[in-house]
């Protein structure tokens, strides 16, 4: 028996059909070039440990990869991932699918992700912290139509932020949108507004406050019947307020859909791509996430400048800052030149993102273990 997909009510009763996935004449053109009459076209919904989910005209399906597919591949970033269109055939009596191919991208949001062996987990104020290696690329979500960079304006907001997230932008090949949300809290929006305007590049700006549902059906017009959509921007910015506005309900935003197994069982499962009730796909990725505190990373580097350069004036190279002599960052921390508070937020979010690091090291060991030795297999030769 196949998997099949029960959607909650308000998109009960609902025809699947791969165009309301996004499918169009360049996927069909691309799709006809295989030349290969048991193809079939599928999007991928979610990734996990190897095995695929992806939705057909119909249904939903698990599959895995062909070996041709894994042997071909040049890099972790020729295999599927989440929003990619695929060609499959059926196997197991049409319970499950082999991928053969990955249709050509029309957007990839990438980041470099570390392969090999050579990384090391360093202790970081008692978390553990992934440093070194060589990276690859790897795609986090595919064929994005509009990238909604989502920032609030109150202490979230940061130019330097902004900046990079639209050069991940126009990089991706999506359209990439700007949406200043909490503009209930803002006090000071024609400063920022006219800051955030200098370095858009001509991107359009929405300010909207997704609480106080305003301003917020100025973004459905970038939202039609196969346009995939995702939102970008740091924890707490309000995301998921902005999808619970999009989908009208709150109920589907996790993704949840109820499946029956192989034994007719319901369960519940999600996904990582939704249909928006008005029409239009939402793409929304543990990976995005994570390449959201990715960034971050490299914005510790930056925003803490001073508070790197004290420990590099500390005495041991390893100081822990607590009672070692000579440590620059006690000095500072005593004598004032260092707030204390300024100090415990560096900690804070250089604890997060080693967390983070660490927790995506342990998930990409067990999830691309075969890829990464794949890669390493095929780099020896
Ligand atoms: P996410 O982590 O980006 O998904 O953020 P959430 O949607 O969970 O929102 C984080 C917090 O910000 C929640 O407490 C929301 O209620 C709040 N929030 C979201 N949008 C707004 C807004 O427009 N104004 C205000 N004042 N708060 C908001
Ligand atoms: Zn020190």
């Amino acid at each position: 028996m196949r998997i099949k997909i029960y959607f909650s009510d308000f998109i009960g009763g609902y025809i699947l059909r791969l165009i309301d996935y996004g499918w169009d004449d360049g996927f069909k053109t691309e799709f006809e070039k295989l030349k290969e009459k048991d193809y079939m076209p599928a999007r991928v919904v979610r990734q996990e440990k190897g095995c695929y989910h992806l939705q057909c005209e119909d249904e939903e399906i698990t599959a895995e990869v062909s070996g041709k597919l894994r042997y071909s591949a040049k890099s972790i970033s020729d295999f599927p991932a989440v929003g990619d269109w695929v060609a499959i055939k059926l196997i197991n009596e049409g319970k499950s699918a082999i991928i053969y191919s990955v249709l050509p991208r029309k957007s990839k949001l990438t980041r470099k992700a570390p392969i090999s062996g050579g990384r090391k987990v360093r202790d970081v104020n008692g978390m553990k912290m992934v440093i070194g290696g060589s990276t690859e690329e790897q795609v986090i979500a595919a064929n994005i139509d509009i990238l909604f960079f989502v920032m609030s304006l109150d202490n979230d907001f940061s130019l330097k932020r902004m900046e990079r997230y639209l050069t991940v932008g126009w990089k991706s090949g999506a359209k990439p949108v700007i949406v200043l949300n909490k503009i209930d809290l803002c006090k000071d929006l024609n400063e920022k507004l006219s800051a955030i305007e200098k370095i858009s590049g001509g991107v359009n700006i929405h300010c909207i406050s997704a609480m106080k549902n305003q301003g917020v059906e100025k973004l459905h017009q970038y939202i039609s019947n196969g346009k995939t959509i995702g939102l970008f921007g740091s924890s707490g910015v309000g995301k998921s307020t902005i999808s619970n506005c999009l989908l009208g309900s709150d109920k589907l935003i996790t993704g949840e859909v109820r499946e029956k197994d192989s034994k007719g069982r319901h369960t519940t499962t999600w996904r990582e791509l939704i249909l928006l009730p008005e029409g239009g796909v939402l793409i929304d990725t543990p990976g995005m996430r994570e390449f959201q505190v990715w960034l971050d990373e490299e914005e510790l580097d930056t925003k803490f400048e001073d508070i790197k350069r004290l420990e590099n004036q500390c005495k041991f190279n390893d100081c822990s800052h607590k009672k070692e002599p000579g440590c620059a960052i006690r000095k500072a921390l005593e004598d004032g030149t260092l707030s204390r508070e300024r100090y415990e937020n560096y900690l804070k979010l250089k604890i997060e993102v080693g967390y983070l690091n660490y927790r995506i090291n342990q998930r990409d060991k067990a999830q691309t273990k075969r890829e990464v030795l794949l890669a390493k297999i095929r780099s020896n030769h």
